[in-house]
C-alpha cells in the first residue's frame, strides 16, 4: 500500500468523508473532517471557495490542527478500550480489542510522524 492510500485510510478511518473535489497540488481527493476540508497527501487544511458555478480550492497552512484533534481522539479510544478490557473475561472479545488496540497505536504513531514532518 503506498503512503498516500494508507493516509487516504487513515481520513476514512477517523470518519472523514472523501469528497469529489481534488486537491490544487497533487489531484488527491480531499476529504471533508470536522467541518475542514483536508488534503491527506500534501496534510494540508484546503479552503473551498465558490465563485459562481467555480469552485476553487485554496491551500491554507500545514494541517497541525486536524492532526493534534486526530491524536486526542486516537488517545481517548486507546483509554476506553484499555477499560474495557481490564473488565472483559471472554477470550474472543479480548482479542477484538488487542486488534482493535494495535490498530490504533499504529495509527496514533502514524499522526506523530506526519506531525513532526
Ligand atoms: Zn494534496
Amino acid at each position: 500500500m503506498s503512503d498516500k492510500v494508507s493516509k487516504m485510510a487513515d481520513m476514512l478511518r477517523v470518519g472523514a468523508t472523501m469528497l469529489s473535489i481534488t486537491c490544487p497540488q497533487c489531484n488527491t481527493p480531499l476529504f471533508k473532517y470536522k467541518g475542514e476540508v483536508y488534503c491527506a497527501n500534501c496534510d494540508r487544511i484546503v479552503k473551498i471557495v465558490k465563485e459562481g458555478e467555480d469552485i476553487h480550492v485554496e491551500e491554507t497552512q500545514i494541517a497541525s490542527k486536524v492532526l493534534v484533534d486526530l491524536g486526542s481522539i486516537i488517545l481517548d479510544k486507546v483509554k476506553s478500550l484499555s477499560i474495557i478490557m481490564q473488565q472483559e473475561k471472554d477470550l474472543d472479545n479480548l482479542e477484538r480489542i488487542i486488534k482493535s488496540l494495535i490498530l490504533l497505536v499504529d495509527l496514533l504513531e502514524k499522526v506523530r510522524k506526519i506531525g513532526k514532518s
